[in-house]
């Protein structure tokens, strides 16, 4: 399973190709998910984080997010490759998950990565790493940066071991993560993907399921299961 921001779209979490709204409107995800912009303006990208930490703090897990608990309990091989950092699957419940892009709700140091569990920015500036005093950073995997190898060589495993892979909620365009369905499809899998919207992807699935994850994995679910 592959899963990308369309599958939170229905928790109300903004993709980053729909518009972003209120004061952020005018800020554009590559300009500020990126290294450089960290260095730049580090207060700039900090806030923007904590904003859609907060933002992420306030919703809920969905339907579809809930269903791929019920099929990780279902079959025993099932892994959750994801490249959301909001961490709704795993509060809704989902454990076996490959992380590709980090996780917005952890915080490590910008010079030696490691994590930090807890950091205080009430005086509005950059909270430093305890230990080397370098700024700290979300954990997440910016622009322009490599993916955990651990993690990259996790998904590409299980894409290259699966019989049949979802992709849901994504638009197949950030690699390397776009390219696991070909690892699947090139091990004789049946890819299905699950959006609304024709994808980069959706000429070469073998079926594509035209509706939001939210409806059509609970769906699959119950096709699967309930006789
Ligand atoms: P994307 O924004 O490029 O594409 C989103 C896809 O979801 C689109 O194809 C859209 O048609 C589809 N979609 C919208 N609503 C849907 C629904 N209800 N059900 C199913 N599909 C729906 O997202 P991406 O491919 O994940 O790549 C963007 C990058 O941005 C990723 O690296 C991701 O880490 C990051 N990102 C993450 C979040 C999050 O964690 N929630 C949010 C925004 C961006």
């Amino acid at each position: 399973m592959l899963t990308g921001a369309g599958v939170s779209a229905e928790s109300g979490v903004p993709t980053f190709r729909d518009a972003q709204t209120g004061l952020w409107a005018r800020f554009d995800p590559r300009e500020l998910a990126t290294p450089a912009a960290f260095a730049k303006n580090p207060r700039l990208v900090w806030d923007w984080y904590a904003w859609r930490r907060e933002r992420v703090s306030r919703v809920e897990p969905n339907a579809g997010h809930r269903a791929l608990v019920e099929i990780e309990r279902r079959v025993p091989e099932f892994v959750l490759i994801t490249q959301n950092v909001d961490g709704l699957h795993q509060r809704a419940g989902s454990r076996r998950i490959v992380e590709l892009h980090g996780n917005i709700t952890r915080v490590k140091c910008s010079r030696e990565g490691t994590h930090v569990e807890r950091w205080d920015a009430s005086d509005g500036e950059v909270p430093q790493c305890p230990s080397c005093g370098a700024l700290l950073r979300p954990d997440v995997v910016w622009f322009e940066e490599m993916l955990p190898p651990d993690a990259l060589a996790a998904a590409e495993n299980a894409a290259s071991r699966c019989d049949l892979m979802l992709v849901a909620g994504t638009s197949a365009e950030v690699y390397p993560a776009a390219a696991l369905p070909r690892f699947a499809e090139e091990a004789g899998a049946i890819v299905v993907e699950v959006n609304p919207d024709s994808t980069a992807l959706s000429h070469r699935v073998d079926y594509a399921l035209r509706a939001p994850s939210g409806v059509a994995l609970p769906a699959l679910v119950a096709a699967s299961w309930t006789a």
